[in-house]
């Protein structure tokens, strides 16, 4: 039962929207490509629960918590009436070791030493769902989702499920009524609202940006390019050829706008200038009037989501 669903990260959000409008560096490059494969490792485990009879648990995914003035985030966890889980995904590629207590990447390079952080994770979360009601032993691993990814002078014992691994922790799971459960489920479900969305996270390796200086234009579905021109009823992309309706590219679009410009009001000719389309007043209007609240104002008439 899926009590708290996995929505892609804020700051990842404005990133992919930003991306064909503004030049990063090759640092914001790096950081955006580390978290696009992050929360791609975090929906593949997602995934692989939904297969397994573990889809019977309560499922919370990507929790940002708060204990005693203390935040933390949980990529995955599973309750049940014996047990929580508690899944710290991790998509790393290529070749590890660990020395002592340190992880390093074969070039050398030293990582942060994921189990620190899962152990941080578990202590706070034990008396948060104390507090709610929830009695139950934790067992917290990390879990190392890509198939390429190797790791050297692991202690066995290590709270961690490997690549190989993975299999048979999906089979150990048993599937499990919840039915007799209905303090845990409400508890659970308190749990849940206890997610904050807004994370210190959201503004992080975001590139500075004004509108002004953003290139315009409707991202191509198929390519992410700028190269998308109006063809009839539909949107066509000159570089991949891909094909998607006039109306719902549009949206896509002014949804974008309203996720990096939350304080710009939408008019019929900011609208006009963000798709960069050729297209007329009258049919912007009609398409914004359909689809969203107007707001008269004579000239500064805007047009805002419900
Ligand atoms: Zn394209």
């Amino acid at each position: 039962m899926l009590l708290k669903e996995r929505k892609i990260p804020n700051n990842l959000q404005l990133r992919r929207y930003l991306k064909p409008r503004i030049a990063f560096t090759e640092g914001q490059l790096k950081k955006l490509l580390t978290d696009e494969k992050g929360f791609e490792g975090e929906c593949k485990f997602d995934e692989l629960i939904a297969r397994s009879p573990a889809s019977t648990y309560l499922q919370l995914n990507d929790l940002f918590l708060e204990w005693r003035n203390t935040t933390f985030q949980i990529d995955s966890s599973l309750i049940t009436p014996h047990k929580v889980y508690l899944f710290d995904v991790k998509n790393y590629e290529g070749e590890f070791y660990i020395e002592g207590n340190r992880w390093y990447y074969s070039s050398g390079y030293e990582i942060k030493n994921p189990i620190l952080q899962l152990q941080r994770s578990e202590s706070l979360l034990t008396p948060l769902i104390q507090s709610l009601g929830i009695n139950l032993p934790i067992e917290s691993k990390i879990v190392f989702v890509n198939p390429n990814f190797t790791l050297f002078q692991a202690n066995r014992l290590l709270p961690i499920i490997l690549p190989t691994q993975v299999n048979s922790l999906l089979k150990s799971f048993g599937s499990v009524s919840m039915k007799s459960s209905g303090h845990l489920v409400k508890s659970a479900k308190e749990l849940a609202l206890l997610h904050n969305d807004k994370t210190p996270f959201d503004n992080m390796h975001i590139p500075e940006y004004a509108y002004e200086s953003l290139n315009k234009g409707v991202s191509c579905c198929g390519c992410g390019s700028l190269a998308v021109h109006v063809n009839g009823r539909v949107l066509m992309c000159k570089r991949c050829r891909a094909i998607e309706k006039l109306h719902t590219g549009i949206m896509r679009t002014v949804e974008e706008h309203r996720v990096l410009f939350p304080k710009r009001f939408l008019t019929v000719s900011e609208a006009i200038e963000w798709c960069r389309l050729d297209l007329n007043k009258l049919r912007m209007q009609k398409i914004l009037k359909e689809h969203l609240v107007m707001v008269e104002g004579g000239k500064s008439t805007y047009y805002r989501f419900e």
